[in-house]
């Protein structure tokens, strides 16, 4: 029989607040890793789907949704004593707000995501306003106006969130692989100095989702591998990302900030239908989506150095993304048509025959080119290693693991982003339901593999511009 560590004692209640494909799937790793009285654990879903399935766990279901008007007094009913755990995986819901509740009340906290309330996303105009950027702005502001207090974790997932963690586990290997003996940083300042002078240029998020069912998907509905609500809402977000110091060209829909960590750059444009080359190990060189993420953002902003708004150093950083094949078409679909499909579908673990969510981050720019260093977990494995989720799930969750047992042995850390976590602890708890977790150098840059026959507006000269990597 396998034995699992435990983390240790999670005092007070428990509230899990979503019990979608996320929460369905962490659910056994907090059943498996924590000690907690098991009384004490429930769930906040409107949803009545999961009701039987928690009910037969012995969880207490709250069908309610949290609004705006009701958190507090939903929330604060259920940590009667003022201890224990909030677990925010749900969509729909402002995790600005239920953190700052958490820390007034004393409770740790943890998300995978800066959620808003429901209707964000598509009744706010102001495109700047819809931006990541300016969804993590807040957060940061309030980490500066109340430094401290109770750790709630912003955030950790598998992207945002380990991602941060394989940054600085890429740059240790690269150190290493260049034959130089850096020791492990241990603060932003000398995180950034490592990136430098490795003579990194940027980051991509670099993944590619090959998990697929052995029926095609029908037309007018919509096929992902997580949630569905999630993937729309952040791919009508504006496109965005965190705009390094070696770029010289911006295209022409690109937007600044004026305020805040001022790391990003934003396009008047939805970032599922705005293509950029990118390179993973499986297919070696693809189109991914410049899909808008947190990580992109923190990533960029962790490794500034220098003056925030006339930097020395900061690294480009984005997401990549090739979602699962038929997300792609049903990302076709969907933006062909200007509506969304009415009929959603999560793949499930048993119906998925191939397949595997390989995901990492593609640090270039430096001496070796580039290097490829990330989880290419298969479904299968995932089988063997965690029930209720497919591969991409559990990238996701065992992150959301690994995230409350560092805000468990870190108490006291106030609001953090997984860049400002021990990013080799967090790998050490994670590192189990990742299957294979691997370094691939690459010789291939984004002037390579190109059709040859409609000559492109792009930079020679350097290879990784940004303006080479966005695709025409
Ligand atoms: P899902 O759509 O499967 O589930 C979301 C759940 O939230 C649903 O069960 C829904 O009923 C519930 N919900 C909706 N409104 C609510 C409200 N007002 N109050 C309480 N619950 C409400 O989504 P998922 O795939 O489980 O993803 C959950 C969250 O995790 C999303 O925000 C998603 O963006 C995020 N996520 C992050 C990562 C990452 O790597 N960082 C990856 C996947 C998902």
């Amino acid at each position: 029989m396998t034995t699992h560590p435990n983390y240790g004692r999670i005092d007070g209640d428990i509230v899990m607040i979503g019990f979608g494909s996320i929460g369905r799937g962490t659910l056994p790793l907090i059943q498996r890793h924590f000690d907690y009285d098991p009384a004490r654990f429930s769930v906040i879903d409107p949803n009545p789907a999961s009701a039987a399935f928690l009910a037969a766990q012995g969880i207490t279901h709250h069908q309610v949704a949290l609004t705006p008007e009701n958190y507090r007094e939903v929330l604060g009913g259920l940590f009667p004593n003022g201890r224990g755990f909030c677990v925010n995986l749900s969509v729909d819901t402002s995790s600005l707000d239920l953190m700052k509740f958490c820390r007034e009340i004393g409770v740790l906290y943890i998300d995978t995501v800066v959620e808003p309330w429901a209707g964000f996303y598509f009744d706010t105009t102001e495109n700047a306003e819809r931006t990541n950027y300016a969804l993590r702005q807040k957060v940061r502001d309030e980490k500066a106006a109340n430094p401290g207090g109770t750790t709630a974790v912003s955030c950790c997932g598998a992207n945002p969130g380990m991602v941060s963690w394989f940054v600085k586990e890429g740059l240790m290997t690269l150190a290493r692989d260049l034959g130089r003996d850096d020791p492990v940083p241990t603060d932003r300042a000398s995180w950034g100095a490592l990136m430098q002078s490795l003579g990194v240029k940027g980051v991509h998020i670099a993944e590619r989702d090959t998990q697929a069912r052995d029926k095609p998907r029908p037309r007018k509905v919509f096929v992902n591998t997580w949630s569905v609500e999630g993937f729309i809402a952040e791919g009508f977000q504006p496109a965005e990302l965190g705009w390094g110091t070696h770029e010289t060209w911006m295209p022409e829909t690109a937007h600044a900030h004026d305020t805040g960590c001022q790391a990003g750059i934003w396009f008047e444009r939805p970032g599922a239908i705005t293509r950029v080359h990118t390179w993973c190990p499986t297919p070696g060189p693809q189109f991914g989506f410049l899909v808008t993420h947190n990580e992109a953002i923190s990533i960029s902003d962790y490794y500034t150095v220098g003056d925030k708004s006339a930097p020395d150093f900061r690294p480009t950083c984005h997401y990549a993304y090739h979602p699962c094949d038929d997300a792609v078409l049903s990302l076709h679909e969907m933006f062909g048509a200007g509506r969304q499909q009415t009929v959603h579908e999560i793949l499930d673990v048993d119906e998925i025959v191939t397949g595997i969510d390989e995901l990492g981050v593609l640090i270039y720019g430096h001496e070796k080119n580039a290097l490829w260093f990330g989880s290419r977990l298969s479904n299968e494995e995932t089988k063997t290693l965690a029930p209720y989720q497919n591969a991409t799930g559990l990238q996701v969750t065992s992150a959301v693991l690994a995230g409350m047992v560092w805000a468990l042995e870190n108490p006291q850390a106030g609001i953090v982003e997984t860049d400002e976590m021990d990013h080799a602890r967090c790998l050490d708890v994670q590192r189990p339901y990742l299957g294979p977790v691997e370094a691939h150098y690459t010789d291939w840059t984004p002037l390579q593999d190109r059709w040859e026959h409609f000559p492109e507006d792009i930079d020679e000269t350097d290879p990784w511009q940004f303006r080479n990597v966005l695709a025409t």
